[in-house]
């Protein structure tokens, strides 16, 4: 016998098709007020949303006649016909949130149009009350409490308390991100977390990562081939060790996207160290007709038409703003509280705005643009390694350059160096060593050099670090390489596999400056080192690669070995703290032959500039 399902039990389960965990209940209602063209939104939360969530906000309310049906199934103020589909604006439109959480929570609304009384209804399960008078203002309130109390096997399939606040916490984060005109207040368990004051992005970005944070991104906003890019970037010092800082918003919505993450993550290239993520809220704006964002309807991830013009666009214009700024920092000297007030000294970058004569944005066509940047990046080995594009940092016509990859397998290492160097090239400062005065050191880590009308603190360890790093790949990649005895040998001991694994890459460690040998059993003993690297942690040095071991198959070894080497050149310079002897000192700078734009490997400047104008405005001898 087939059974008609009544309207509760379909709307049951139908509701697992909308709201699965607290976070979609709490998406839902905020994305209600959204449409509801509401300027304040409040969200409370309490046992991770699962006891209790509100939603208020101040937009233009449900009638009193409307109430019962904002309840119902396919009911939606957003849609009037089938036409309508394609116009369609709002972010909801097919009526369903509401009806799902009404069955499977106890639910209550409270609203009131502008001019009218404020009207309640609730509801059990789905099943409805009656509408009565309320008090309350302007604006409609949606509390969900106990939700899936009637559905115990969703219930039991949720996840704790805190793990449940976190996923609603980071949506809310979201939510404050990209809609940074709107003022929300988030409360958990009754304690404020976040409130942004819908005046603005930058406030926005500090209400969600504090207020230091704007300070160290970039704030960026270009154009390219109708692709449209804004946000901030953390700077070349602002990195996490997880991905979670990243946020990407395409076409407002947020989503997880591989192609821009990877395009990012490259773009900083050299100025990451190894596991560090860059910071980012980025935001994306792209024709509608090249790009899929349905790929699945609660799944955040967009398919775009092509890849390749989203990853050239997103590189460039990173690297443009992270390279743009290679030049030795300028102090800049905050006034507060004076008649002349000075711009905060946020580092921007309007990438499109910033560059010599702006013209207006030629109209790209897609099609244009693909031709453009029409060459292959194919994989090299048997992994998908993020394709590696090298664009010219040309505003609005790119150029991209890319290496065609043959058949032997690329020097991906040397590519970058190459690449990165050109790039210092063209925009490093370069002074005459001849003409910098020493003048001291400081708090034993900064040395001070003065030059005409300007002075430099350079800091002792970035650039120790640096020309370490700079020797290091040189050797390395020339085959190079002294090595240096050991006292003591260092004795690696090791399963079988990774034992395999190091006997053959024995004569490329050998090359690289080891001294290494078989010691019995599964045991490798280590002789000597190379050269610039006689304080090397070889526990951790030979940890970091067999902890990657796997992933080593069809990446050539070597460039790893070698990343590995040239990271390893921070721990072998002199830290801050150290003495360097005023002869050290000279010698520092006579090897940076008055470079004042490098940085350390690490992406840190080496050098910072400060105008004896800016110290005469500190001690108001000029304003
Ligand atoms: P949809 O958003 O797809 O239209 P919902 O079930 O989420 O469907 O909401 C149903 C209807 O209830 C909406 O179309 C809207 O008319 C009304 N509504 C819901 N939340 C609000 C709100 N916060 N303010 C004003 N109207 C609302
Ligand atoms: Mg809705």
């Amino acid at each position: 016998m087939i059974n008609i399902l009544s309207k509760e039990i379909y709307n049951k389960i139908a509701a697992g098709e909308v709201v699965d965990r607290p976070y979609s209940v709490v998406k839902e209602l905020v994305e209600n007020a959204i449409d509801a063209e509401a300027t304040e939104i409040t969200v409370e939360i309490e046992g991770g949303g699962k006891k209790k969530v509100r939603v208020t906000d101040n937009g233009k309310g449900i009638s009193k006649e409307d109430l019962p049906r904002a309840y119902l199934s396919h009911a939606t103020s957003k849609l009037k016909s089938a036409e309508d589909l394609f116009t369609v604006a709002t972010l909801g439109f097919r009526g369903e949130a509401l009806a799902s959480i009404a069955a499977v929570s106890r639910m209550k609304i409270v609203s009131k149009r502008n001019g009218e009384n404020a009207y309640a209804l609730s509801s059990e399960g789905g099943l409805l009350g009656e509408v009565g008078e309320a008090a309350g203002a302007n604006g409609t309130e949606v509390t969900v409490e106990n939700l899936f109390f009637n559905t115990p096997a969703r219930l039991k399939f949720l996840k704790s308390d805190m793990q449940e606040e976190g996923e609603v916490s980071n949506m809310m984060a979201r939510f404050l991100l990209s809609r940074p005109k709107i003022a929300f207040t988030y409360y958990v368990n009754g304690k404020l977390k976040y409130r942004s004051y819908g005046d603005g992005p930058e406030s926005a970005l500090a209400a969600v990562y504090g207020a230091g944070t704007v300070e160290k991104c970039y704030e960026i906003s270009a154009e390219k081939h109708g692709i449209r890019i804004y946000g901030y970037l953390g700077n070349q010092n602002f990195s996490k060790s997880n991905r979670s800082y990243q946020s990407l918003f395409v076409n407002g919505r947020f989503v997880v996207n591989q192609t821009v993450a990877a395009a990012v993550t490259n773009a900083y290239g050299a100025y990451l160290m190894k596991r560090q993520y860059p910071f980012f809220v980025l935001f994306l704006d792209v024709p509608a007709e090249i790009v899929d964002v349905n790929v699945h309807p609660t799944k955040a991830d967009v398919r775009f038409a092509d890849n390749q013009i989203i990853y050239g666009c997103v590189y460039s214009v990173v690297s443009a703003v992270l390279d743009g700024n290679s030049k030795a920092l300028e102090y800049l000297v905050p006034v507060k509280n004076s008649a002349v007030q000075e711009e905060i000294p946020i580092p921007r970058a309007e990438v499109g705005s910033a560059l010599p004569d702006s013209k207006p944005i030629p109209a790209m066509t897609y099609e244009a643009a693909k031709k453009e940047l029409s060459f292959d990046v194919s994989p090299v080995g048997g992994r998908t390694p993020a394709p590696r594009l090298f664009v010219e940092n040309e505003p609005f016509t790119m150029k991209v350059s890319a290496p065609k990859p043959d058949k032997t397998e690329r020097d991906a290492f040397e590519e970058n160096r190459a690449f990165l160097l050109e790039k210092e090239k063209k925009q490093q400062e370069k002074i005459d060593p001849a003409t910098l005065v020493y003048k001291g050191e400081l708090f034993k880590t900064y040395l001070i050099y003065e030059i005409g009308d300007d002075a430099y603190f350079i800091d002792q360890h970035a650039a120790h670090e640096r020309l370490i790093y700079n020797r290091l790949v040189d050797r390395v990649s020339s085959r190079d390489v002294l090595s240096q005895p050991m006292l003591m040998p260092f004795v690696l001991s090791v399963n079988s596999e990774e034992y395999a694994f190091i006997m053959k890459q024995l004569p490329l460690l050998k090359e690289l400056g080891f001294e290494a040998e078989e010691f019995g059993g599964t045991s490798i003993k280590i002789s000597a080192v190379p050269l610039d690297l006689q304080r090397i942690d070889l526990d951790a040095f030979f940890g970091e690669i067999l902890g990657s071991m796997e992933s080593y198959n069809g990446i050539k070894i070597a460039d790893l070995l070698k990343d590995k080497l040239a990271s390893a050149a921070c721990k072998a310079a002199v830290k801050g703290g150290e003495n360097l002897t005023a002869d050290e000192a000279k010698s520092l700078i006579a090897q940076m032959n008055g470079d004042m734009g490098l940085r350390c490997p690490h992406g840190r400047p080496v050098a910072v500039k400060m105008k004896k104008s800016e110290l005469e405005k500190l001690f108001k001898r000029i304003v």
